[in-house]
């Protein structure tokens, strides 16, 4: 414990319980470990309060998921687009399947999770989540978060500092290419590439998100062209966020786009987040459509964060189901995982949709993946999002 005291000395954390009794257990298993500053909130809500006041910089939040009010899991989407760069140690009283779907849902959120504990916290198992701040203590800049000013992302958009890359989606039984995601990056020319949780919440908030999508999806269709002329015929599918759904210009922007670069409607997928567009159907259900009769494909994408009703999902004219990485990493090992995976793919052939699995990062899922005969893979076991002129070169080693 030499090492942890040492680690801990110069650090501050917030305990987040509902119970009195609990907090000040933890409180005081945590001042035994070292750690110099030990502050409580009763629930969610003051827990913003005390992080958003910035009087203190806590270095970690030890966080019980089940409070009345604002719940451990809602605290962590509010965390989330906050960039919260601490470490995060989730406590639950309930069982582990509860803990293990918070911390892959943590990690979607790219919050640094230091551990899950099932309650009553032990100095040992606290002291051994603790251990890994010192990990997120020598994380390179590139994975804390940066965020630029609208500024600088008006700019970046002017002068092409804002590009996709593309990552490929391949069919699972003969890892053929169906197609790419183009993935915006912020490439600032030195070598340093930023991702898009650096600039598309900021975007989103400030306006500036519609000239970025218009950006990324023209560049994206320009590209599409060149892999067109050089004989290859995938797709090629672009982020939209919801707010950008609205507009009625948007569906003759894509097919003006496309007509000059010589691109068909159906080689293209708009991608759309599951959550997001369940807040606010209505409206982007026009666009939608409209864009589905012209022979554009749709994808709902993230599924399984959102809470799509049967209902919902046959309204919708998409054409691909696509289930989010924490429902796909550790499917192979995770039980409750696998059984996710499979009732949305269940639910994809009901639908007559495609699906796609997202995340998958290592053989073991990937050969789940195979025995299920899922139609499509997306992660890094096959490959990252990388620069456009990559992608064929890739494709040829891959099929090797
Ligand atoms: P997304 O649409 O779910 O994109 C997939 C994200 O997962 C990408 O992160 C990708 O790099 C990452 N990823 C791919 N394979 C793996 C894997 O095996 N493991 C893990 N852990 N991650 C993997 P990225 O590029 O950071 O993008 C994050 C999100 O930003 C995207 O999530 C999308 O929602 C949004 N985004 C990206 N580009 C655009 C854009 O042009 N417009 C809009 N509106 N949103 C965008
Ligand atoms: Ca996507
Ligand atoms: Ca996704």
């Amino acid at each position: 414990m030499q090492r942890l005291d040492s680690l801990l000395i110069d650090k501050a954390a917030l305990v987040i319980d509902d119970e009195p009794v609990l907090r000040k257990l933890t409180g005081r298993v945590l001042t035994d470990l070292g750690m110099r500053i030990v502050h409580t909130a009763e629930h969610g809500d003051d827990a913003l309060a005390q992080l958003d006041s910035g009087k203190t910089r806590y270095d970690v939040l030890i966080l019980d998921l089940n409070m009345p009010g604002m719940d451990g899991v809602e605290l962590l989407r509010h965390l989330a687009t906050r960039t919260y760069a601490g470490g995060i140690v989730l406590l639950s009283g309930v069982d582990t399947k509860v803990l293990h779907t918070a911390e892959q849902l943590a990690l979607h959120h790219q919050l640094h999770i230091l551990g899950a504990i099932n309650k009553p916290v032990t100095s040992a198992a606290l002291g051994g989540a603790l251990a890994r701040l010192d990990r997120l203590g020598r994380m390179p800049m590139a994975m804390q978060a940066v965020l630029l000013s609208p500024d600088e992302i008006a700019a970046g958009i002017e002068r092409d500092t804002i590009i996709p890359f593309f990552q490929p989606k391949v069919a699972t039984l003969s890892g053929s290419l169906i197609g790419v995601e183009a993935l915006a990056r912020w490439d600032a020319g030195d070598g340093r590439v930023l991702g898009p949780g650096a600039f598309i919440p900021v975007a989103e908030e400030c306006g500036l998100i519609e000239p970025l999508t218009e950006t990324i999806f023209s560049k994206a269709i320009a590209q599409a062209a060149i892999w067109q002329a050089e004989g290859s015929d995938f797709r090629v599918a672009v982020n939209f966020s919801v707010h950008t759904l609205n507009s009625l210009t948007l569906v003759d922007f894509i097919v003006s786009v496309a007509r000059e670069n010589g691109v068909d409607l159906d080689r293209i997928t708009v991608e759309v987040t599951e959550s997001k567009l369940m807040e606010r159907l209505a409206e982007p259900l026009e666009v939608l459509t409209r864009l589905r009769m012209k022979g554009v494909h749709l994808s709902i994408d993230d599924f399984g964060t959102g809470f799509s009703s049967m209902e919902q999902l046959k309204r919708l004219p998409f054409t691909e189901l696509k289930l989010d990485r924490a429902f796909v990493a550790g499917a192979s090992r995770d039980p409750s995982t696998r059984a996710m995976l499979e009732s949305t793919l269940e639910l994809a052939r009901k639908l007559e949709v495609e699906f796609v699995a997202e995340g998958v990062e290592t053989e073991a899922d990937w050969k789940l993946l195979e025995l299920l005969s899922v139609d499509t893979a997306q992660g890094y076991y096959v490959a990252s999002p990388m620069p456009g002129p990559d992608i064929l070169p890739w494709y040829k080693n891959f099929r090797k």
